[in-house]
């Protein structure tokens, strides 16, 4: 559970959209999407993009974006 005082804003940086709300894709939907329905996926590297965002990117090529290295989920 994520208590009061969250880091600043986390940045999704394949959407730029923020990490806690839905990814650039989700966020016309109206009603808004749910945390289910766009999560956010986590790498081994301890980097987090939404799962949408990560996974269209992952389709080109299976790097992380922001530092290059193969990209695994890692299981939260
Ligand atoms: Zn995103
Ligand atoms: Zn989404
Ligand atoms: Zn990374």
């Amino acid at each position: 559970m994520e208590g009061p005082g969250e880091p600043e804003e986390e940045k999704c940086c394949i959407c730029f959209n923020r990490i806690t709300g839905p990814c650039s894709e989700c966020e016309d939907i109206i009603p808004a999407v749910t945390r289910e329905e766009c999560p956010v996926s986590r790498g081994v590297c301890n980097h987090r993009f939404h799962f949408h965002c990560i996974s269209r990117w992952l389709e080109e090529q299976n790097i992380c974006p922001l530092d290059r290295r193969s990209w695994t989920f890692e299981d939260v």
